[in-house]
């Protein structure tokens, strides 16, 4: 026997590794396990070349829990170690600034592992004492068991082991029980061994017999040892794709697209990418990717590993150049993870190029579950957008779909205004903005249906790149407005008629809640509607951007402003403007005479330098006298427009027709229209 103190220059690091590695206990299996497959895989790579000329045998890794003497056994039939072997890989550990390094990593328990080559100490996390048994493949190599109880002393004996290979033994802690537990160890090895390239046996297959689950003769194999990531793109077919994507995530929807990322230089990066069907909220589907550095499953957080906008998407990315041991922080700026992410976006948009190229009516059908990929890439990565503009569809409100050069090219001829821009038409609802779209193309324009969550981003985004364009939504003005083709005709009024007419409207627009309205007018054709309501398109982008995003809420509080407008060319306006002009001649006339000319002497005391005190109160009175003046021609109007119910009703069709008109408001409005028809 033979005893020893392992090499480190702290006293004594168990306490360490198990106080700092607290929240990650699951990880000692996957590191135990990946042992035992780098010592069987080792074996083959010196079988293959010759070095090892015994017998390969079945090389499968066993686990195995013993709960009468607490114990949980890895066991391999791998290279095995030698004693010097023991001494050098296992005694021997490296651990230089210790102290600093746990300090500032003291919340990874990866972290700490990876720096150090711990992965084998990481089993004193859990257990109370240690045993290697082994045996090394060299010819005549003795038979070792190293045994460790957490303090830095050990022993070492020799032992009858007559198969090669290595056992490694827990003695679970008492506070660790919960590893001896089936469930608990099967679970972690389909967590953390699903994939690795040897066979991992658990257990027997069990079978349901006189009503109960029994042992089978056959080995219980956890893992899948050559998932369809480390197999060539060319021998697989859509089925395989579709079947390990089951295997990732059962019970889910088929995916809609993949893409098998393979690579070699300059690093070394495999693994298949799906656009999932994604359901309606987004943040629910984020962290699906995983991780994995030569087939073991190291987290599912991808975060800074991917860009952001593939969070949304799912599947397994492997590289053992990632530097997956680190902490977080450290990943996000490495300069490696930051080349591989611009390398997996840059595969990501070129294979979707592919795919629309290849298969556009497949991209087009499934384009309404994509989009939000790619939108949502585009309005993130600016080198994803770059390469999207290429295969980003428009959608029009009869579902044709078209790249941004087609939809271009569609409606370059009409939809091009006076000053030489492109003017997108758009509808966010078909059945809300029904007579709006129905308007425009009636009058040959297209209109695109963006009804997405991230609609009114990706639009400003487009107007950003694409030069001399502008999107409007048709509801947003008057057709002539949105796309102004010459300098029109406009209302032709008197200031007097203009300041009549608003408040004969204004003042029977009835209330609603944080709701405003705009009087205007426009003089369109007289086969136009003679009152619309349209809403300004920034007013309204920006109340909608402030919906979804934090510290905008300004625009959030404001109220919804919208303008009503009149055109004074439709016959119907036409006789309310002479009808009321008429009956209120006698009353508003002088008082907007007297207005005028206390207006006058306002703005002559108004533009004094050096006016005199008099002159000041003068000019005071002067205004106070006009707001009455105006306020009594305001009652005026007001009560001559309750009597024409012209007014009201145009308003309010023109509100019906925007959804606007509800309550009292609509009560008022069938009654009334009752009492129009009889
Ligand atoms: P790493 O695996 O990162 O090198 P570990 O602490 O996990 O660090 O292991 C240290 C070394 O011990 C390994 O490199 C290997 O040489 C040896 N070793 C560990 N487990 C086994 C095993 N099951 N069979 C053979 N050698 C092993």
């Amino acid at each position: 026997m033979q005893k020893g103190k392992i090499g480190v220059t702290t006293e004594n690091i168990f306490p360490v590794i198990k106080k700092f590695l607290y929240s990650d206990h699951d990880i000692f299996l996957r590191e135990i396990v990946s042992n035992a497959i780098d010592a069987t895989q080792k074996l083959k790579t010196l079988s293959s070349c010759g070095e090892y000329k015994g017998e390969l045998g079945e090389l499968k890794v066993r686990v195995a829990i013993d709960k009468e003497n607490g114990t949980l056994t890895v066991s391999d039939s791998g290279i095995g170690m030698t004693a010097e072997d023991v001494d050098k890989y296992i005694n021997q550990i490296a651990f230089s600034g210790a102290e600093e390094f746990l300090a500032k990593y003291k919340d990874s328990a990866n972290a700490i592992i990876g720096h150090f080559g711990l992965g084998f100490y990481s089993a004193f996390m859990v257990s109370k004492k240690v045993e290697i048994r082994t045996k090394s493949y060299k010819e005549d190599a003795k038979a070792i068991s190293w045994t460790c109880d957490g303090s830095p002393e050990f022993e070492l004996n020799e032992i009858e082991k007559a198969e090669r290979g290595t056992d490694i033994v827990l003695y679970i802690d008492d506070d660790c029980k919960e590893f001896l537990e089936k469930d608990k160890i099967e679970a972690l090895l389909k967590k953390y061994c699903k994939f690795l390239p040897v066979p991992i046996v658990f257990g027997k297959k069990q079978e349901w017999k006189d009503g109960k689950w029994v042992d089978t003769e056959e080995d219980n194999v956890i893992n899948n040892t050559k998932p369809a990531w480390t197999v060539q793109p060319s021998e697989l077919k859509d089925e395989d794709y579709l079947k390990f994507y089951h295997e990732l995530y059962p019970g889910e929807e088929d995916p809609l697209f993949w893409i098998h990322l393979n690579v070699d230089y300059p690093f070394t990066l495999t693994g298949i990418l799906y656009f999932p069907k994604l359901k309606s909220n987004i943040d629910v589907q984020k962290d699906r990717i995983q991780l994995y550095c030569n087939q073991v499953f190291v987290t599912d957080s991808v975060e800074g590993v991917v860009p952001d906008f593939m969070m949304l998407m799912r599947g397994v990315i492997d590289s053992p150049d990632i530097p997956l041991n680190v902490s977080r922080s450290y990943l996000q700026s490495d300069a490696n993870v930051k080349k591989i992410s611009s390398y997996i976006t840059k595969k990501v948009a070129s294979q979707l190029e592919n795919i629309f190229k290849n298969r556009r009516q497949e991209f087009e059908e499934k384009w309404n579950d994509i989009k939000i990929f790619i939108e949502y890439g585009m309005l993130t990565d600016e080198k994803f957008a770059e390469a999207a503009m290429k295969f980003a569809l428009l959608a029009n409100t009869d579902d044709k779909k078209f790249t941004l050069d087609e939809y271009k090219e569609l409606i370059k001829g009409e939809q091009t205004d006076k000053d030489g821009y492109l003017v997108y038409l758009y509808a966010t609802d078909k059945t809300a903005q029904y007579s709006y779209i129905k308007n425009a193309t009636d009058k040959g324009y297209d209109v695109l249906l963006i009804d997405d969550q991230l609609g009114s981003h990706f639009v400003g985004m487009l107007e950003q790149k694409l030069e001399k364009a502008r999107f409007v939504r048709v509801d947003s003005d008057i057709l002539e407005n949105l796309i102004v083709k010459a300098d029109r005709k406009s209302a032709e009024l008197s200031a007097e008629d203009r300041s009549v007419f608003t408040e004969l409207f204004r003042s029977q627009i009835p209330a609603i809640e944080k709701t405003e309205f705009l009087v205007t007018f426009e003089a369109l054709s007289a086969e136009s509607s003679p009152v619309m309501i349209t809403q300004s398109e920034y007013m309204r982008r920006m109340k909608e951007m402030a919906a979804m995003q934090r510290g905008m809420s300004f625009y959030g509080e404001l109220p919804d402003t919208y303008s009503l407008i009149l055109n004074t060319e439709h016959p119907l306006v036409k006789r309310v403007m002479e009808e009321s002009k008429a009956a209120l001649a006698e009353k508003v006339s002088p008082l907007e005479a007297k207005i005028a000319d206390l207006t006058k002497t306002s703005e002559a005391l108004r533009e004094k330098k050096d006016a005199t005190d008099a002159e000041k109160e003068i000019l005071a009175n002067n205004e106070s006298q006009a707001e009455a003046l105006r306020k009594e021609e305001n009652e005026a109007i007001k009560a001559y427009a309750q009597t024409n119910p012209l007014v009201r009703q145009m308003i309010d069709i023109a509100l019906l027709g925007n959804n606007l008109l509800k309550g009292e408001a609509l009560d008022s409005f069938l009654k009334r229209s009752i009492d129009l028809l009889k």
